[in-house]
Parts: structure tokens; C-alpha cells; sequence
């Protein structure tokens, strides 16, 4: 077999008029708002759109993981080898804001997760993923690759037909880490893509997608490719010792490798604790590291359409008391604005350190504060939420849902927006609080340290947590007190006031950060012409 042989086009191809930029198809297993589970799912909605706006042809290419409403089938389809079975799979398109937005549809995708919420894209419950996600990410890949042959778009108003073979493929996380090696080892080996450069982006080093090396068969890529995914590491599941690692693999088979925050690259190639083993990976292809952007239409405090009063910076501190007053309403803690309100919102998971939060409580509510929680995640975390309100009927709220008007309202209407993740990628909270005004007290780690000044813009520990997610280490719920008083003590005084003024007056959109990943993906051309 070889890629692009079982072709069946059932459309006809026309001419590619190009552009002056560049065409580049970010891969990625979520876009929103499609699909989300988090951060990686926000990135590919709003670093796409402002590479347009740069003047390049854009596609993102995700699963068709439910019936989109706004999204076509293009009766385009073609065949796949994954695994011992060839799979047909179909394209549907929609064009929104100069983006090319193509998702490909089989059961493997839509037959899993469709009607659910979007949590089921990678595994039937958190922390748990579907047995056969080596094919599913496989057949994903693949389809990409074709995309780029056979998909005759013409919605752009600049150019159309393919996107054809001279293209910049950004490829996110082990979900489609695997790209690379396809390219080569299906496509580049018959003297086709040759132009062709891959980026690999990492949003997460601690999803590695790690296999048993009997696995490899499971993937069709020939035995050269095989030392790439050859891994020995330290960890116990799914077997000892020796795996495959489709995100060594990414690493070392894409033409660069890119995260989500320069201090977060700095973390990974520290060692193996912050590095997930992967330091030494990362050492030998380098690291680059680009801070996310945010969606600045979605997140606007003059314009939410979650919000009852609308404000802007003139306007916060008199907005600030009645948003306050109908989030405790909505929560049912005592209404009083005059309390400094702090929020957390984010997936119940270790990393995000709702744990380190729960045992800070006893001792941040002996201050006259109000702490609210919104998050979904391991449910042994659930229960600990659920739990704030017998503990501290008047002070303390946790909300279990995925609820997004309310993760509206308690960016806005909180004083102080607590992340006190172990490790942080990027994080995009703390700059949604940055934007409404709402001053970040934060972990000093990954993105974090990127976004946040000390004193300026928000409040950070004294050091990074212990990153082993097994313990709640006792120094860090120090620091987190710690931390979380010194920022209460500011509220209402003028400093307090000029921290949300400078919090507000930043461009957080992604203007700048498309500007920098257009320099990164341009000098990839540049090496390979
Ligand atoms: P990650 O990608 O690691 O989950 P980020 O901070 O980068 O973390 O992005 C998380 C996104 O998901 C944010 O937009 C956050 O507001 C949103 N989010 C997380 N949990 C919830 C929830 N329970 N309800 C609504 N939105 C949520």
C-alpha cells in the first residue's frame, strides 16, 4: 500500500491560483468551537484566523465528531489502509473567517462521541482512553495528508482548488504526532510533498501517547521508522521498560518543534520530571516556544453576551459590584460585593491543583473572602468540590459541570482568578481574568510565568510546585496561602486599581503570537529552499 493509491475523487480538480503567503494546514483532534476539551481546542480556532489576516491560506483539519450544522459534505472521499482494514472516509468544509474548516468523517469519529459532550473525543470517561485511539489518530493523520491532494476548495475568495503538495502542515500533539513519519515514509519516498515541511506542536508533554511495542504493527509505517518510536522510559503502564512514543516520534521526524510558552520549553528541557523523559528529545531537535493568543470576540467584558452589565476599562469598577451580586445569587453565597470574590475554573485533573486548593481553604477562608469553583474532572476531585459547600456554607461554593455562561460570569465577576496548576502550558484563564479585569493569582510555572508579571499584572508563588501529581505537598499549600493573602491585602487599595487597569490595557488577541508562528513557519521555507 501506498498513501493517496486508493484515491477516489469524485470531484473535479481545478487550478491552484497562489497567494503571496504561505498555505498551511494546522492538524488538530479539536478546533472550536466545533470541538473542545480544553486549550489545544481554542488554540486551533483562534491561531488560524489571525494567519489569514497575515495574508496566508489557511486550513484546519479536525474529526467530524458530530452532525456540524454549518458544515457541508464535499463528496469527496478517499481510501485508507489503518491497521489490517482499508477505511473510506468523507470530507465535509465550511469557510468562517477566511478559515477553511475541514473535518473528516468516519465511525471511528463521529459514531463515538456524537451527542456527547465534548469530554468523549478522547476516551469514555476522564482520564480514560478508547481502545483503538492508535487507529483512530492514525486514520486521522492520513486523512489529512489527502486533504491537502484532493480537497478542491473554493470558498476562498483569493484562490482555489487544492492546497496541494508545497504546504506547511502544523501538527498538535501525539494525536497527530504520527504525521510526519506518514508524509515520509507514503508520500516523500515516491517524490511527492517534497517541499513539504511539518511543525510539531506540543500543548501538553504529559499525553505522550505511549503504546507496547507489539503495537507498532498497528501503525502500516515501514521498519525504518521504527527507532523514532522506540522508547525505554521510566514509567510502568502500559508495559515496563521499553514502548513505542508516538511524541518522540513527532519530535524527532517534524522539521521543528514548537510550544505553547517560551518558559514552558525552558520547563520541558530541564529534566526528566518537567520534561516527562522527553528532555532529552527535546535538547536534540530544540524547542521553540510561542505563547497563546485568545479569543478576544468570544472572552470581551464591553460586548459578553453571558453577562447582565456590559463594561469595559472606564467602566469596570462600577460594573464589578452588580456582576459580583448576581454571581452569588447564582451560587447561593451571601450577596454582599464588598467580599472579595476568588474563582478557579478547569478540568479536575492533578494539573490544574484543585487538590492543593482544597487544602489551602481552611486557612485562605479564614480571611473575609468567597471562594467559587467551576470544574468537571476525576471524580474523586468532583468530590472534593461538592464538598466546599457543607464544609463553608457562607464562604465556599464548588460547581461539577461544564458550564460555559457561568465560566462567563466568574471571570468577570471575581476579584482575584486562582490557577494553581502544577504544570501550565500555556493556560488560558489567566489571561481571559487579565482581560475582564480580574487580577490572576497563579502557580510560578509554564505559561504562567509568561503572562503574568508579578506585581503588575497579577500575583505569582514564590516558586513552581512539585509537579508529582500523586501527593498534595504540604510547601505548596504554604505558598499558595501565602500567595492568595498577599493578593487579598490589596483589594480596594489604589495599587489593587491600577493592577486590573494594566491587566485590561493589553492586546491579549492573537495578533501577536501569528505574527511570531509566521516567522517560525516561514523560516522552515527559507531552510528548505
Ligand atoms: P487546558 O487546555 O489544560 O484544559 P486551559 O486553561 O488552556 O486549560 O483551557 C481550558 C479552557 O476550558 C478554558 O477556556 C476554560 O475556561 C474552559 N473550561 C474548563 N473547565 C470548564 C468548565 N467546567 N466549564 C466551562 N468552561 C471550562
Amino acid at each position: 500500500y501506498r498513501g493517496g493509491r486508493h484515491r477516489r475523487v469524485s470531484m473535479p480538480l481545478t487550478v491552484v491560483c497562489s497567494t503571496t503567503g504561505s498555505t498551511i494546514i494546522i492538524v488538530s483532534f479539536e478546533a472550536a468551537p466545533w470541538s473542545k476539551t480544553g486549550g489545544l481546542g481554542d488554540v486551533v480556532g483562534g491561531l488560524a484566523p489571525a494567519l489569514v489576516a497575515r495574508g496566508h491560506r489557511v486550513m484546519t483539519f479536525s474529526p467530524r465528531h458530530d452532525q456540524y450544522k454549518d458544515a457541508w459534505d464535499t463528496n469527496v472521499t478517499c481510501e485508507l489502509l489503518v491497521g489490517d482494514k482499508v477505511e473510506l472516509v468523507r470530507f465535509f468544509h465550511t469557510h468562517k473567517r477566511g478559515v477553511d474548516r475541514v473535518f473528516v468523517d468516519h465511525p471511528l469519529f463521529l459514531a463515538k462521541v456524537w451527542g456527547k459532550a465534548g469530554s468523549k473525543l478522547y476516551g469514555p470517561s476522564a482520564g480514560k482512553d478508547y481502545n483503538d485511539n492508535q487507529l483512530r489518530f492514525s486514520l486521522f493523520v492520513q486523512a489529512a495528508i489527502e486533504a491537502a491532494l484532493i480537497l478542491n476548495l473554493s470558498n476562498s475568495k483569493f484562490v482555489s482548488g487544492p492546497y496541494g503538495e508545497d504546504v506547511i502542515f502544523v501538527a498538535n500533539d501525539w494525536h497527530s504526532a504520527l504525521l510526519a513519519c506518514y508524509l515520509k515514509a507514503n508520500y516523500q519516498s515516491r517524490g511527492l510533498f517534497k517541499n513539504a515541511k511539518v511543525a510539531f506542536c506540543i500543548h501538553n508533554i504529559a499525553y505522550q501517547g505511549r503504546f507496547a511495542p507489539p503495537d507498532f504493527s498497528l501503525l502500516n509505517l515501514p521498519d525504518s521508522m521504527r527507532s523514532s518510536l522506540d522508547f525505554f522510559d521510566g514509567y510502568s503502564s502500559p508495559v515496563k521498560g521499553w514502548k513505542i512514543n508516538w511524541m518522540k516520534a513527532g519530535m524527532l521526524e517534524s522539521d521543528i518543534v514548537i510550544t505553547v510558552s517560551p518558559n514552558y520549553a525552558l520547563e520541558i528541557l530541564s529534566g526528566p520530571d518537567r520534561g516527562v523523559e522527553l528532555h532529552t528529545i527535546g535538547k536534540k531537535t530544540g524547542l521553540e516556544g510561542i505563547v497563546n493568543g485568545m479569543d478576544v470576540i468570544e472572552w470581551d467584558p464591553s460586548t459578553d453576551k453571558y453577562l447582565e452589565v456590559n463594561y469595559d476599562s472606564a467602566t469596570v469598577f462600577e460594573a464589578k459590584p452588580a456582576l459580583k451580586e448576581a454571581l452569588q445569587a447564582e451560587v447561593g453565597l451571601p450577596v454582599d460585593p464588598s467580599i472579595p470574590i476568588l474563582g478557579f475554573i478547569g478540568r479536575l485533573e492533578e494539573q490544574k491543583g484543585s487538590d492543593i486548593l482544597a487544602a489551602a481553604l481552611p486557612e485562605i477562608l479564614k480571611d473575609n473572602v468567597q471562594v467559587i469553583v467551576l470544574g468537571t474532572g476525576k471524580k474523586a476531585l468532583e468530590k472534593q468540590l461538592e464538598e466546599l459547600e457543607e464544609k463553608y456554607p457562607d464562604k465556599a461554593r464548588g460547581v461539577v459541570k461544564f458550564n460555559v455562561p457561568l465560566a462567563h460570569l466568574i471571570i468577570a465577576a471575581s476579584d482575584f482568578m486562582l490557577v494553581p496548576s502544577r504544570f501550565e502550558p500555556c493556560g488560558l484563564n489567566q489571561l481571559y481574568a487579565m482581560r475582564y479585569g480580574t487580577i490572576p493569582v497563579v502557580t510560578s510555572t509554564g505559561g504562567l510565568v509568561d503572562t503574568v508579571k508579578e506585581g503588575v499584572t497579577g500575583f505569582l508563588t514564590g516558586k513552581p510546585f512539585n509537579v508529582k501529581c500523586e501527593e498534595v505537598d504540604p510547601t505548596d499549600v504554604q505558598s499558595l496561602i501565602t500567595t492568595v493573602r498577599r493578593a487579598v491585602k490589596t483589594y480596594g487599595t489604589p495599587s489593587y486599581k491600577k493592577m486590573v487597569e494594566a491587566c485590561m490595557a493589553q492586546d491579549l488577541s492573537w495578533k501577536g503570537p501569528a505574527k511570531r508562528w509566521e516567522e517560525v513557519l516561514l523560516s522552515l521555507k527559507v531552510q528548505g529552499s
